[in-house]
């Protein structure tokens, strides 16, 4: 399953953003436009998009103008930007990519080139996301624990867990065979919350079996040490 990408077209000349928007769209992109920096910066700041097509030459604030508003909003500024003008010199190419601009494409362009650009952007962007954060699963059984989603499913269907269970879940499943007291998942799990009883760890080990477990009386994965504590099954 793809997602479509969304692009933002920030130009004033309506020609060129029909232009822009026809490849785009002929190649699966949706796309917005906007005609000056005040309505993109408007639009990005209440919607969501993948990319950004700016044309230098706007009326008030310019491209460079709002390269820098975007490149210093964090809740922006990963959104990659295409620069797009007439003016090709060499000075305008430096200073756009020194404020953060990811590509400069100079008019008149090739709309097979635009779009090429276009993908190969949204390509390395993507890349660069997955290299740096990988997702770790855990598989146990049926179980499948995403470490940085916080999310737990069981054969494939997600389960309803609270931050907490997810946490205690997470610390058992990752030293399998070992045995827990309360005191020291108390520690582990709810560290600095220091007023909390141990009583507090079986309710949630219960919970958490009510979850996990087709039978949480006689459970596979979260296991009792009797006059212990518990422990994550050893097997696979
Ligand atoms: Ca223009």
């Amino acid at each position: 399953m793809s997602i479509t990408r969304k692009i933002l077209i920030v130009e004033d000349e309506p020609d060129i953003v029909r232009l822009v928007e026809y490849n785009l769209r002929r190649a699966g992109f949706s796309t917005e436009s906007a005609n000056t920096g005040v309505d993109a910066l408007k639009k990005l700041r209440t919607k969501h998009y993948d990319l950004i097509i700016l044309d230098l030459m706007l009326p008030e604030m310019d491209g460079f103008e709002l390269c820098r508003i975007v490149k210093n909003d964090r809740t922006i500024s990963v959104i990659p930007i295409i620069m797009l003008t007439a003016r090709g010199e060499e000075v305008d190419r430096i200073l756009g990519l020194e404020l953060g601009a990811d590509d400069y494409i100079t008019k008149p362009f090739s709309p097979r080139e635009l779009v090429a650009r276009v993908k190969a952007i949204l390509r390395r962007v993507e890349k660069g996301y997955s290299s740096s954060e990988p997702e770790e699963v855990i598989r146990k059984g049926d179980l499948e624990i995403y470490t940085s989603k916080f999310k737990v499913y069981k054969r494939g269907l997600p389960l309803e867990v609270s931050v907490r269970e997810f946490r205690l879940l997470l610390h058992l499943a990752t030293h399998p065979g070992r045995v827990f007291t309360r005191e020291r998942l108390l520690d582990e799990v709810w560290g600095d919350e220091v007023y909390v009883e141990p009583r507090t760890v079986d309710v949630h080990i219960r919970r958490l079996r009510e979850k996990i477990e087709d039978n949480p009386s006689s459970p596979r994965y979260i296991l009792t040490k009797r006059g212990a504590g518990y422990y994550f099954t050893e097997e696979e």
